[in-house]
C-alpha cells in the first residue's frame, strides 16, 4: 500500500473502543495507517452527544475532530439495544445508570431491569455506526450489528462495557469471554470498521 498521507485521528476517548479500533484497522491496513489518538490534541473539547440517532452522534464527533485537527477523523457511536426495553439503552448506553462511562453501574441496571424476564425474551443486539469525515467535507458512514441475548450474571474479563452480560447468538459464553480475534470477526465494531475501511484507504491514498 502506497499512502500519500497516512494520518487518521480516532475521535473517541473510550479506552475500550480505542483498543478495538487499533486492532481492527491495523489488521486491515497491515499497519499502513497511522492512527492518532484524540489525547494527542488536548485542546479538543468533549463533544456532547446531542443527536437523536447513532449516525447523528457519530457524525457530530467526527466532524468536530476533523475541523479542529485538519485531519481525517474516524468516530463511532455504538450501543446496546434490548428488545424487552424497546431498544433501550440505545444511544444512552454509555450513561444508562447516570454517570457517563460507568460500565459496572450500567450493567447492573440492565440486569435489574431484566430480572424477571425469561430467557426467550432477553434478545438484544449491539450496534455500531462508524463515521469518517474529511476536513474538506466528505463524509462516509457504515453500520454493523452483533446479535445475542442478555445473561443473568456478568461473566468474563475481556472487552468492556456490557460485554460480560452479552451472549452472542448461538453461543453459551459472553462476549467478555471471547478472544480479541473472535470478537472482532463478528462484532458490530468489526463489521462497521471493515465496511468503512475501503473509504479510509482510498482517501489516504489520495485517489479522490
Ligand atoms: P458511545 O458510543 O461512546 O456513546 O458509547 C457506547 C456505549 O455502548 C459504551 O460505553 C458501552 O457501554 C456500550 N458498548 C458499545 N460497544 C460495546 C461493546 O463492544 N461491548 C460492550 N459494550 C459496548
Amino acid at each position: 500500500m502506497n499512502l500519500m498521507s497516512n494520518k487518521l485521528v480516532i475521535a473517541t476517548r473510550n479506552a475500550g473502543k480505542i483498543v478495538e479500533f487499533r486492532r481492527i484497522l491495523d489488521s486491515i491496513s497491515a499497519g499502513a495507517i497511522e492512527l492518532i489518538g484524540i489525547d494527542q490534541f488536548p485542546e479538543l473539547a468533549d463533544v456532547e452527544e446531542t443527536g437523536a440517532t447513532f449516525e447523528e452522534n457519530a457524525l457530530l464527533k467526527a466532524r468536530y475532530t476533523a475541523k479542529m485537527t485538519g485531519l481525517p477523523a474516524l468516530s463511532d457511536d455504538s450501543g446496546l439495544c434490548i428488545d424487552f426495553l424497546g431498544g433501550a439503552p440505545g444511544i444512552f448506553s454509555a450513561r444508562w445508570a447516570g454517570t457517563h462511562g460507568d460500565d459496572k453501574a450500567n450493567t447492573y441496571k440492565v440486569l435489574d431491569e431484566l430480572e424477571d424476564v425469561p430467557d426467550e425474551d432477553r434478545g438484544a443486539y449491539f450496534i455500531c455506526v462508524a463515521a469518517l469525515v474529511l476536513p474538506g467535507g466528505r463524509e462516509e458512514i457504515a453500520e454493523g450489528r452483533f446479535a445475542g441475548r442478555i445473561l443473568r450474571t456478568p461473566i468474563g474479563e475481556q472487552g468492556f462495557g456490557y460485554d460480560p452480560i452479552f451472549a452472542p447468538i448461538g453461543m453459551s459464553i459472553s462476549s467478555a469471554q471471547m478472544s480479541a480475534d473472535e470478537k472482532d470477526a463478528v462484532s458490530h465494531r468489526g463489521k462497521a470498521l471493515r465496511a468503512i475501511a475501503p473509504h479510509v484507504i482510498e482517501i489516504l491514498e489520495g485517489l479522490r
